[in-house]
């Protein structure tokens, strides 16, 4: 984790893939585009403070249920734990896909508490994709540890009160849902990386030409506008199923027809602003 940490400060050398948009060649994209300005003025302390203490509370769950998990290791259980691994980080890159999809395509930064602080990220996003590369690791990493606090608490907590025989059973689970929780909590860290284009690690890069986590050239289709595609960001490799199955279309068809509001409406009001 620790050279995740000093991976961070490297943004002002950071690029990243200009979004295309077929229809929007006038509007200027980046730091200087009224809207990610004031998009980006938004970010308050509160939200800063509630930020820094998720991330202390979810690296700290973390390495505590990481000891334990080695404590209580058992050989006959290689397979289920290479199994479980596998079916976290699937689960990991779906539930990416699903929160960022419905972050994108629904909703607005005009929504009390929620807008400001949930939505408005996403929709700087898209219209200053560099400002990732400059936020730094509690910015980056803060809402994403927050969400998987709680489950963490909770298998944290089963550590302490289930008797040895009891642990065994449930072993191979806390493997699924541990690799469920590192991945999820390292997506959005996962993402910058993907928008970084210097001074990457180079184990960083290894991961990304490997496709082990998100590459730049995949991630890449998604900043095509109006950004209605390849929502899955932590190895992407749900993105090229869901985008032959139809997945995202079905479901915001499905939306539209009971709530009769229009997928990326709010997104598409921030991208013109000042134009
Ligand atoms: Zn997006
Ligand atoms: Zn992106």
């Amino acid at each position: 984790m620790a050279s995740m940490v000093t991976e961070n400060g490297r943004g002002a050398a950071a690029q990243t893939a200009q979004p295309q948009g077929p229809s929007r060649g006038a509007v200027r994209w980046g730091p200087q585009h009224a809207g990610a300005r004031e998009l980006a003025s938004l970010y308050s302390p509160g939200k800063r403070c509630q930020e820094w203490i998720s991330v202390i509370l979810c690296f700290s769950l973390m390495a505590f249920n990481f000891i334990h998990l080695l404590a209580n290791f058992h050989l006959g259980h290689v397979w289920y734990i290479q199994l479980g691994i596998v079916a976290g980080i699937l689960t990991a890159d779906f539930v990416s896909g699903l929160v960022h999809w419905g972050a994108d395509t629904w909703g607005s930064v005009d929504l009390p508490i929620f807008g400001k602080a949930f939505i408005r990220p996403f929709r700087e996003h898209h219209i200053d994709p560099t400002a990732i590369t400059r936020h730094d690791f509690i910015e980056t990493n803060g809402d994403n540890c927050m969400l998987t606090i709680f489950p963490l608490a909770n298998m944290a907590f089963s550590f302490l009160t289930l008797s040895p025989a009891e642990i065994y059973h449930v072993y191979p689970l806390y493997c699924y849902l541990y690799a469920l929780g590192i991945f999820v909590t390292l997506t959005n860290q996962i993402h910058k990386w993907s928008h970084t284009y210097f001074g990457l690690p180079r184990w960083v890069v290894f991961l990304q030409d490997w496709h082990i986590i998100l590459p730049r050239k995949h991630h890449r289709i998604h900043h095509v506008s109006p950004h209605e595609t390849y929502f899955c960001i932590t190895t992407g490799w749900l993105n090229y199923p869901l985008e032959k199955l139809g997945f995202w279309r079905t479901l915001e068809d499905l939306i539209t027809s009971m709530t009769g509001e229009k997928p990326r409406a709010d997104d598409l009001k921030w991208a013109t602003k000042g134009h």
